[in-house]
C-alpha cells in the first residue's frame, strides 16, 4: 500500500499552495477519485480536500445576467437549484440523467467536469495496454470490445469517450470554466476546456498542473424556453450515455433563429454539432432541414468495429431532442 498524505485546505490560495508538491490530487466529493485509487488506477502522493474551502459552494448571479456555479456545489444542489431549473433548465435535465441521487449528493461541479473516461480497459490494471493510464503502452479497446467507445475526434493512441452528462449541457451553453493556480486566474471557455486524444490522451483537459477549478459560470439565459437533454442508455438508469445530445434553440414561431447541439458519449469531449447549428439557424424546422442537420452533424464520424449503431443512434437523438425542446413531442411534419 502507498502513504499518502492528506491536507484540508481552507481556502483558495492555500488549496493552490498545497497542491504544488508533484503528485497531488484535489479531492471533491470523492467519487471517481477514490475508485480509481482503490483499482490502482491513479496513485496520488498527496490529497488535498478542497471541501472545506468557504464560498465556493455556493451559486449566484452574475453582473450580465448570467449564473456562477460553484465548483463545490454538489451536483443535486446545481440540478434543483430554482435558477438553474428556471434558467438553465438544460443543465439542470443533464445534471438529473447522471448517476444516482446517492452519487449525485456528493460528487461536486469540479469534480463532474474532471471525471475520468469509463473506457473499461482504463479501470483494469490487468490490460497494460492503455495510453491513457501508462503513456506509450498501447491501447488494449482499439482491436477490443469498443461498443461504448468513440465515433468522433479519436486518434491512433485512445478512443475513450467523456463520460460526464453535464458537461455535454455546459458546451451547448457556452459556459466558461473559471480556474486559480500558481500564475493567478482565468477563464477557460468550455470549448477549449476538455481535449481530444491526440498524442497525449493522458491528458484529458487542458487544466494546468496545480490548477483548481472554482467555479463554473453560464451566459445570460438564451435558451430557457426551448432545451432538452436526451440521453440513450442501456438501462434506463444509474448507465453512462451511449449517446446523448444537449439541443437548445430561440424560436421564431416556427423557425429557429438560433441552436446549440453538444453530443456526448461520441468523443473524447463533448462534441458540438457547429454544422448542424448552422443548417438549422434561419430555417423553419421542418422534417428535411431537421434530417439534413442531423446527417450533418455526423459525417465526420469514424466508427469503431463494435459501434457503427451509434452513428445512426446520434442521428435519430439529435432529431428527437430538438423535436423535443421546439415542444414539439409528436416530431415535425
Ligand atoms: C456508479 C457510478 C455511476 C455514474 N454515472 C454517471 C453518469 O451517468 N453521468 C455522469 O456524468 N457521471 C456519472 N458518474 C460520475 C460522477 O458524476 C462523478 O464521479 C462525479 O461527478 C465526480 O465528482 P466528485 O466531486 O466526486 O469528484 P472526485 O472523485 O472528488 O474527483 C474527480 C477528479 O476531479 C478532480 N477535482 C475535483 N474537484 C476539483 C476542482 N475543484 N478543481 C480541479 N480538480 C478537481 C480530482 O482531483 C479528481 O481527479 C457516475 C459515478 C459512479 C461511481
Ligand atoms: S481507449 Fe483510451 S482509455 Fe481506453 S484502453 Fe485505449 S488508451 Fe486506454
Amino acid at each position: 500500500m502507498d502513504a499518502i498524505s492528506y491536507e484540508r485546505a481552507t481556502d483558495i490560495s492555500s488549496a493552490v499552495r498545497a497542491a504544488q508538491q508533484p503528485g497531488t490530487m484535489f479531492i471533491g466529493g470523492g467519487t471517481n477519485l477514490l475508485d480509481l485509487m482503490k483499482g490502482g488506477v491513479t496513485r496520488p502522493v498527496k490529497l488535498v480536500d478542497i471541501t472545506r474551502i468557504q464560498g465556493l459552494d455556493t451559486v449566484s448571479t452574475l453582473p450580465d445576467g448570467g449564473l456562477r456555479i460553484g465548483a463545490l456545489v454538489r451536483n443535486s444542489d446545481a440540478a434543483n437549484h430554482a435558477l438553474v431549473r428556471e434558467r438553465y433548465p438544460l443543465l439542470s435535465q443533464a445534471l438529473l440523467a447522471g448517476a444516482s441521487a446517492q452519487l449525485r449528493n456528493m460528487a461536486t461541479v469540479g469534480g463532474n467536469l474532471m471525471q475520468r473516461t469509463r473506457c473499461p480497459y482504463f479501470y483494469d490494471t490487468a490490460f497494460t495496454a492503455c495510453n491513457k493510464r501508462e503513456p506509450g503502452s498501447g491501447c488494449a479497446a482499439i482491436n477490443g470490445h469498443n461498443r461504448t467507445h468513440a465515433i468522433l475526434g479519436a486518434s491512433t493512441q485512445c478512443i475513450a469517450v467523456n463520460p460526464s452528462d453535464m458537461s455535454v449541457a455546459l458546451a451547448a451553453l457556452d459556459a466558461n470554466v473559471r480556474v486559480s493556480g500558481p500564475q493567478g486566474e482565468r477563464v477557460i471557455p468550455f470549448g477549449d476546456f476538455h481535449r481530444l486524444p491526440g498524442e497525449r490522451p493522458d491528458l484529458d483537459t487542458t487544466l494546468r498542473s496545480g490548477e483548481l477549478i472554482t467555479a463554473v459560470e453560464l451566459p445570460p439565459p438564451i435558451y430557457s424556453e426551448h432545451a432538452h437533454y436526451l440521453k440513450v442508455r442501456d438501462r434506463a438508469s444509474y448507465a453512462f450515455a451511449l449517446v446523448s445530445v444537449a439541443a437548445a434553440l430561440q424560436m421564431d414561431g416556427g423557425t429557429v433563429r438560433s441552436a446549440r447541439i453538444a453530443l456526448g458519449g461520441v468523443a473524447h469531449k463533448p462534441w458540438r454539432a457547429n454544422a448542424a447549428e448552422q443548417m438549422l439557424a434561419g430555417h423553419p424546422l421542418d422534417k428535411a432541414t431537421l434530417d439534413a442537420a442531423a446527417s450533418a452533424a455526423l459525417s465526420e464520424a469514424r466508427p469503431q468495429r463494435d459501434n457503427a449503431f451509434k452513428v445512426r443512434l446520434a442521428q435519430n437523438a439529435i432529431v428527437r431532442a430538438v423535436n423535443e425542446a421546439a415542444g414539439r413531442t409528436g416530431g415535425v411534419a
